[in-house]
């Protein structure tokens, strides 16, 4: 499998090489050349790999059509070490829930941070382990985090060889959990670095110092966001896993329903689908920061600023803009690259949005590719967690509560609808005791880790500080 930039540049790149970057140079996003066709027969074998060998074999089916650069004993051996139950909690991986009549919650978040994004980043680190000690190279990731990314990269991260993570965050401004999930890493190869500021601060600093060329190449400086098409390849698979888990045959269809910030978990909805999963809708759901669903009604794409960003109780999909949605709507422009960067590219530069609703391919974002949307508010959120508790017994999180608020908006009878579940409760407690009055349950391995001693160090915004942490730490 070859892969090409959303805004044109033509050169192919293999999976390896683009593994460790950002950004294609022309500022696109990698997206492989074409969509490996599953026919029946072939996802008929893959329910028996899920049933009979388990989420890891059928991960190894999946990324050996797009990963055609490691041998497949070694990617065989990498899907193996990342998908256990030891690190996922269960055997199954991502059990399916029932919730109620034709509703399913898919369980994501039983990995070591206790969000979806363990899903990939946990085999991004396997990944990134091998091809440096492959290339013997070093690579310091650098990165900025309101919680949930950064501590799923801390956790995939530590202990690897050939990786440092440095990893900024706003001094006292993550939830205590949060906190200690990070801060209490005791691994030489993780460093917390809490800014006196806000997140805008830490992403600025990430960007200076990325912007430095020279420091870049030098201290070989590296991300892991959510634009890598590693972390969205391994999104694939659960879909699929989920599909097979709510059908009996090949001739049903199933709709999934996905708690959306950047895009980047929805877009993996839309690869499996072109790859001719049986997919009928794929339903955006976002909160009060609703650029994806003012799309999906409208046609306009919105970047917000700072003033229009809404801090939410369902924080990590708090975006101005969605960064992996490119991907989509280079798709939807039949892949033509010089129109993606006239919109992503100036249009957005200069006018902070761009309009497609007179564009005949708008039609088809719904009528050919399945999208539809909604949008949930913090009383929304109170409201269906509380419903969800009362009904079915089952404490569900602020992200998945919006997942399953918009999903039951959009129920088509006899069609499975699976929520996307992105994080457990525990997470996002202040909320739920909000709307239940009682703490969420706490998995027995997290009890205390507030009390646990942390290793941090808290500095200013300050970007030649932060590059002299990393000249002194890379000697
Ligand atoms: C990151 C995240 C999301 C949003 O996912 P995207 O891929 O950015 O759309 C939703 N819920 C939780 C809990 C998350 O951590």
């Amino acid at each position: 499998m070859q892969y090409i930039s959303t805004r044109g540049n033509q050169d192919r790149k293999r999976f390896c090489e683009i593994l460790l970057e950002g950004l294609a140079p022309d500022g696109g996003l990698y997206m492989p050349v074409a969509y490996p066709q599953v026919d029946d027969a072939t996802l008929t074998r893959w329910r028996k790999v899920y049933h009979e060998q388990g989420y890891a074999s059928l991960a190894f089916e999946i990324l050996s059509l797009y990963i055609d650069d490691i041998p497949a004993d070694d990617l065989r051996a990498l899907c193996a070490k990342t998908y256990t139950a030891e690190v996922f909690g269960t055997g199954e991986i991502v059990p399916l829930r029932h919730l109620q009549d034709g509703v399913w919650i898919e369980a994501l978040s039983n990995g070591p941070t206790l969000a979806f994004k363990d899903m990939a980043m946990q085999l991004l680190g396997n990944l990134f382990e091998y091809e440096l000690a492959r290339r013997g190279e070093e690579l310091n990731i650098l990165g900025a985090t309101s919680g949930d990314t950064g501590s799923a990269a801390e956790h995939a991260m530590r202990g690897k060889k050939g990786v440092r993570v440095f990893m900024t965050s706003p001094h006292g401004r993550m939830s205590p959990f949060q906190q200690a999930q990070m801060f209490s890493l005791q691994d030489a190869n993780i460093y917390n670095i809490a800014i006196k500021g806000v997140f805008d601060d830490c992403q600025d600093i990430v960007k200076a110092v990325s912007n430095d060329l020279e420091f870049k190449r030098k201290y070989k400086i590296g991300t892991v966001n959510s634009i890598n098409w590693a972390r969205l390849l391994a999104q694939v698979v659960y879909y699929f896993a989920g599909y097979i888990q709510a059908t009996e045959q090949n001739s049903q269809k199933v709709s999934f329903s996905v708690p959306s910030g950047n895009f980047g978990n929805v877009c993996a909805g839309h690869v499996a689908r072109q790859m001719g999963l049986p997919v009928d809708k794929l339903v955006v759901a976002t909160n009060e920061n609703d650029v994806l669903d003012e799309f999906f009604r409208t046609g306009v794409y919105r970047v917000r600023g700072t003033a229009d960003t809404h801090e939410t109780s369902s924080p990590s999909m708090d975006i101005s803009k969605a960064s992996n949605f490119e991907r989509f709507v280079f798709d939807l422009l039949g892949r033509d690259g010089a129109r993606v960067k006239a919109l992503f590219g100036e249009g957005l530069s200069k006018t902070g949005q761009f309009d497609l609703s007179a564009d005949p391919v708008f039609a088809q974002a719904a009528a050919k590719y399945g999208f539809v949307s909604g949008k949930s508010t913090h009383a929304n959120r109170l409201d269906t967690i509380r419903a969800t508790y009362e009904q079915h017994g089952m404490m569900i999180d602020t992200h998945t509560a919006d997942g399953l608020k918009v999903a039951l908006e959009h129920l088509t009878a006899g069609v499975p609808m699976v929520v996307l579940e992105t994080a457990l409760p525990i997470k996002f407690a202040a909320t739920v005791v909000e709307a239940l009055g009682r703490d969420p349950v706490r998995p027995a391995q997290f009890e205390g880790i507030e009390a646990l001693p942390k290793r941090v160090l808290v500095m200013d915004a300050d970007v030649p500080a932060i590059k002299a942490l990393i000249e002194r730490e890379c000697v």
